[in-house]
């Protein structure tokens, strides 16, 4: 194709290496306050183009507020945020219409022609190519995250917000689900904020881990352990035993 890249021409490029059509994340001076309560005091963050970044922290930290402040969910907010043009979020309940069929609910909000074909596609990233015309209540809790994600994957997102995306799935449907987001991220290479309270998945899945607590971010873990990364890495072990 035209659009081809020099460095593509000359062969597969890793995805690592892969050009980043966006400038990551950036954001300085962030604070919330409910009802005079401060949440979120002068916090800073970036996010490079293609890192993927977890969030820890304990239960009310503030963590989803962060999260949807990035998001552009939040008017209340203040600060300055800098973010890619495509953002898409994933939240810990699938948020699905039970009155539209899956295929409608990946593409609901989505402009352009060819809905249903790139619905299936996006499905298909997900191992769901066969449940275009399903209802979503006829659908596990995994297979509804993963619904979810093809939402998020029809928008081809260059950042991904992931909000404790797989909190309410059992251990097993939880694995899965982490490897289809590292497979996801590998390919399509969006920059990725995962929030999380589960040490043990930003320690697999990403490059770098923040601690949120007393309003601002306290640690910066980076996660120097190469990909597919066992949970019995020498390393990841130390990380944990830093982070817990
Ligand atoms: P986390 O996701 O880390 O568990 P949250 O960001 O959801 O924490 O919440 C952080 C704090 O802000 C909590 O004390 C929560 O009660 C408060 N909070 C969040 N959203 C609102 C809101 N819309 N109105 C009032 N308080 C809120
Ligand atoms: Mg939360």
């Amino acid at each position: 194709p035209a659009t081809e890249s020099p460095s593509e021409a000359a062969g597969p490029v890793p995805p690592s290496a892969r050009a980043i059509d966006h400038s990551g994340v950036r954001v300085t001076g962030l604070r919330r306050a409910f009802d005079g309560r401060v949440v979120l005091d002068d916090v800073e963050l970036t996010i490079a183009p293609g890192e993927f970044v977890s969030l820890l922290g304990a239960s009310g930290s503030g963590k989803s507020t962060l999260l949807r402040a990035v998001g552009g969910l939040d008017p209340g907010v203040e600060g300055r945020i800098e973010v890619p043009e495509r953002t898409a979020i994933v939240f810990q309940e699938h948020r699905l219409l039970p009155w539209e069929r899956v295929w409608r609910n990946v593409t609901l909000g989505v402009g352009g022609g060819d809905l249903r074909r790139r619905a299936v596609a996006a499905l298909a990233e997900v191992g769901l190519e066969g449940r275009a015309d399903a209802w979503p209540g006829t659908l596990s809790g995994g297979e509804s995250q993963r619904v979810a994600l093809a939402r998020a994957l029809v928008r081809t997102p260059q950042l991904l917000l992931l909000d404790e995306p797989f909190g309410a799935l059992d251990a097993l449907t939880r694995l899965t689900a982490q490897a289809l987001v590292e497979d996801l991220w590998a390919e399509h290479r969006p920059s990725v904020l995962l929030v999380t309270h589960d040490v043990e998945e930003a320690l697999l899945l990403s490059d770098r881990a923040l601690l949120l607590a007393d309003g601002g971010i306290a640690a910066e873990f980076t996660v120097d352990i190469p990909r597919p990364r066992p949970l019995d890495h020498p390393r990841l072990v130390e990380l944990r035993t830093e982070l817990l």
